[in-house]
């Protein structure tokens, strides 16, 4: 059995390890072809790539974009596509600007509610990193303001709660295009996570296919079986290729290790078919 696994950060975004640390991890946990997917960056993909080559493991160029759906913050990931495309490395600097935006906006809440300077410091941890809210949940965890970074989303960061700041992504539309345009597969991130309804999900998917969409990911490691099981029906009635990735991030997030996750169901048409990867292993 060959083990894909198509979704992973490094610290190009909010991953802990360098991309090479990335690859040679992969390859120790028995991955045979690897996608790295920082979020709205794909500027690690070179360092991927050369290491890949000397580990002998397959690694695919990959990116996984904040994009909005009807004011839901959703996540594509394009997969396989030209990393040479400068078009498409300019449209992702948009994101990160956008990002910086946020940012300003994130430590302007906190301020607001008695935790100043967070914006300096946030500068200071991301450098040349992709800004996230991550980022911001590890200065609340260094300050003991919160005891992990989970409690800072839970308290301060994540939708509905005092610190989370909408943002102008681009729309899901359009990032399915920008990811086409520069040769890649796009594919619907961890739709079992977005904190939406059954009936809202399965319209998602629709959309997600009749804007041209090629695959969702049917399996990752916050997906419970029921997830799986449903996302794999949704899948085949949409006629969407199924894809899987653990989403690593942290050596310490033990659940969501590189290549661990559960395999896709018989019924389900992987997305490596669609192109052939198992050829380039
Ligand atoms: P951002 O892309 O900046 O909006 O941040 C989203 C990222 O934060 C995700 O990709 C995860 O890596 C991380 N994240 C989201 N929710 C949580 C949570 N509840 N606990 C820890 N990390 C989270
Ligand atoms: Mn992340
Ligand atoms: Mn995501
Ligand atoms: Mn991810």
């Amino acid at each position: 059995m060959v083990q894909f696994d198509l979704h992973s950060h490094s610290n190009l975004s909010d991953g802990a390890l360098s991309p090479k640390e990335l690859v040679m991890r992969a390859k120790s946990k028995g991955v045979a072809c690897l996608a790295l997917t920082d979020h709205d960056t794909f500027s690690g993909i070179e360092e991927a790539r050369l290491t890949a080559k000397e580990a002998k493991l397959a690694l695919l160029a990959g990116v996984e974009i904040s994009a909005c759906w009807h004011k839901l913050d959703v996540h594509v990931v394009g997969l396989d596509f030209n990393s040479d495309d400068e078009g498409f490395g300019r449209r992702l600097e948009g994101q990160r600007q956008a990002r910086w935006t946020r940012a300003e906006k994130i430590a302007q809440k906190l301020e607001q509610r008695g935790i100043p300077g967070t914006l300096e410091e946030a500068r200071i941890k991301a450098k040349d990193q992709v800004v996230g809210r991550p980022v911001f949940a590890q200065i609340l965890v260094d300050r003991g303001i919160v005891k992990d970074r989970g409690q800072a989303f839970k308290k301060h960061l994540k939708v509905g709660k005092p610190a989370y700041v909408m943002t102008e992504w681009v729309s899901m539309e359009e990032s399915i295009e920008w990811i086409h345009q520069a040769g890649g597969l796009a594919v619907l991130a961890h739709p079992g996570r977005y904190p939406i309804s059954k009936t809202k999900l399965r319209r998602l998917v629709a959309d997600f296919k009749t804007l041209g969409g090629d695959g969702i990911e049917v399996s990752t490691s916050t997906h419970k079986v029921s997830d799986i099981d449903f996302l794999a029906k949704l899948s085949c009635e949409n006629e969407l290729y199924s894809s899987q990735g653990s989403d690593f991030h942290l050596p310490e997030s033990h659940w969501a290790e590189l290549g661990k996750f559960p395999p896709l169901p018989e019924v389900c048409e992987p997305i490596w078919n669609k192109r052939g990867w198992e050829s380039q292993i």
